[in-house]
């Protein structure tokens, strides 16, 4: 837990959301700022500030965030047409919350590339 992040805070239940899933390693959430009809974030709860931060120690969590994203795009009903997922790193990246987090996003076309 780190004292100043968002997601640490909503991991705690400290500030709420709307829990789309929780296990030991991993809390997945509505975005709060949709940006498709379905925009879902997946965060591990141990606090890796981005895909940067990770190492091999965290081959298994990644590993079982991608598969866990997978069965919660399915869950939503997006497997069959489709969906996107996103990791925003850095400046650059357009990272906004230091915390790790996976964008699932679905339920319309979305275009490409990218602004
Ligand atoms: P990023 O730009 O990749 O860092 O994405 C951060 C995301 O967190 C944005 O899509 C925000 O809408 C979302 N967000 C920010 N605050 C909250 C919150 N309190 N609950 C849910 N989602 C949030
Ligand atoms: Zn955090």
């Amino acid at each position: 837990m780190s004292d100043d992040c968002l997601f640490c805070k909503i991991i705690a239940g400290e500030i709420p959301s709307n829990k789309v899933y929780s296990d030991d390693d991993l809390y997945a959430f509505e975005d709060i700022n949709p940006a498709a009809p379905q925009h879902i974030l997946i965060i591990p709860k141990k606090h890796l500030t981005n895909i940067n931060s990770a190492n091999e120690k965290d081959e298994a969590l990644l590993g079982k965030l991608l598969l866990r994203a997978n069965e919660i795009a399915k869950e939503l009903g997006l497997a069959e047409d489709g969906f996107r997922y996103v990791i925003n790193t850095g400046r650059d990246g357009g990272q906004t919350v230091f915390h790790l987090h996976l964008h699932i996003l679905g339920g319309r076309a979305l275009s490409w590339p990218p602004g």
